[in-house]
């Protein structure tokens, strides 16, 4: 397992303000510096990651690093991939705390997206660094419950391939597949050059945070 302590991802008032459609004047766009600030003191962004070797493949499964993940979008993308990173994100609990103990209802909700941001942008760095360090052109990333397809439920084998390493960094993973703190993600990131990303095949119609819009024909190709 490899451990990467404080990624290097900066918060910029301008991204979040969009992000929260937020504009100069408009309730609460004062408060957003502060925020911010108070989110930097208390956000500490670490992963941990492995590099994984693509075994047997069947219909609805894949098996990396000696483990069967099932899912068939994964199966698909990881067709020709030979080598993988697992990985697992977190923000550490500080930010959680902090919000917890915020009476502002506007704040937490601030708080809140700023953590989801700074996970969004630790997985694209640690994709980018990932993908330079071992010569992939492109990395495109998968997470568990991001998909039907890909559950909840598969947080379990893609935890084990850490076999109980990453609670160095304090994460944890609960009876009902949430990762311990709450601010934290998992997933794999692998070699795509046609660039996957699963916003293309979720329906989801209002999410802050989709990437790509949804291809109809494409989510069928992967039933
Ligand atoms: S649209 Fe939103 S919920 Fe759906 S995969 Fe993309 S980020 Fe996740």
């Amino acid at each position: 397992m490899e451990l990467i302590d404080r990624l290097p991802v900066s918060l910029e008032a301008g991204e979040i303000a969009r992000r929260l459609r937020l504009r100069a004047g408009r309730p609460g766009s004062a408060q957003l510096q502060d925020v911010i600030e108070l989110a930097e003191s208390k956000i500490h962004l670490r992963a941990v990651y492995e590099i994984s070797y693509v075994g047997t493949k069947n219909a609805e499964s894949v098996e990396v690093g000696g483990v069967v993940l099932r899912s068939r979008v994964l199966r698909r993308n990881l067709g020709r991939a030979q080598k993988v990173f697992p990985y697992i994100m977190t923000i550490g609990p500080e930010l959680e705390k902090t919000a917890a103990s915020i009476g502002d209802l506007l704040k937490q909700y601030y708080l809140e997206e700023i953590a989801n941001i700074v996970l969004e942008r630790g997985v694209a760095w640690l994709s980018g660094w990932l993908g330079e360090r071992w010569g992939f052109p492109g990395l495109s990333n998968l997470s568990p419950g991001s998909l039907e397809d890909w559950p909840l439920t598969e947080q379990r084998p893609l935890f084990s391939l850490f076999g109980g390493k990453e609670k160095v960094i304090g994460l944890a993973l609960t009876d009902r597949f949430l990762i311990l703190p709450r601010k934290s993600v998992s997933g794999i990131l692998f070699p795509s050059e046609e660039g996957f990303t699963a916003c293309r095949l979720c329906p989801r119609e209002t999410c802050p945070s989709r990437s790509a819009p949804y291809d109809e024909s494409l989510a069928a190709e992967n039933q």
